[in-house]
């Protein structure tokens, strides 16, 4: 897509630091890391959301993250834990439109995390699972 950072990243328009890249997969270092050795892993074909992804491309970008995962336990960066994180969609969090795995190092007390909405204490009835299991169950 023209206007995509990511898409340019991909024809070597923009800058990126590159850590691998496959026919389908590129890695390359987040510009504004969380932790120091975030990575990010893009399919080469634009797609703004997972759902219009194809599963090859899907696989290869799971099967990246773990392989960026192990590099980045073993690599001598503070890593003691690995995140995985993918916002689909603007209300998700996602601010490029281009399908992103962020594989991000983590370490005890980096001061990142999620912020949970008031009420996440209080476990709902087994009632509302299971109503909401149907909504999904039907349509998947
Ligand atoms: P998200 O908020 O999940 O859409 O994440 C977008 C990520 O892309 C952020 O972590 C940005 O720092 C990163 N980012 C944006 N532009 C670039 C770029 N040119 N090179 C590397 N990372 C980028
Ligand atoms: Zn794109």
């Amino acid at each position: 897509m023209e206007d995509c950072i990511f898409c340019k990243i991909i024809k070597k328009e923009v800058p990126a630091t590159v850590v691998f890249e496959t026919d389908r997969v590129l890695a390359f270092m987040d510009i504004k890391p969380i932790n120091p050795g975030h990575v990010l892993v893009i399919p080469k074909k634009h797609s703004e959301f997972i759902s219009s992804m194809s599963e090859e491309d899907l696989k290869e970008i799971m099967s990246i993250g773990a392989k960026v995962d192990s590099a980045l336990r073993k690599s001598g960066i503070k890593c003691s834990g690995v995140s995985f994180f993918l916002a689909d969609g603007v209300d998700a969090g996602q601010e490029v439109p281009h399908v992103h795995l962020h594989v991000i190092p983590r370490f005890e007390e980096d001061g990142f995390g999620f912020k949970f909405p008031s009420g996440y204490e209080t476990m709902p009835e087994r009632s509302e699972l299971v109503e909401l299991s149907e909504k999904i169950k039907k349509v998947i």
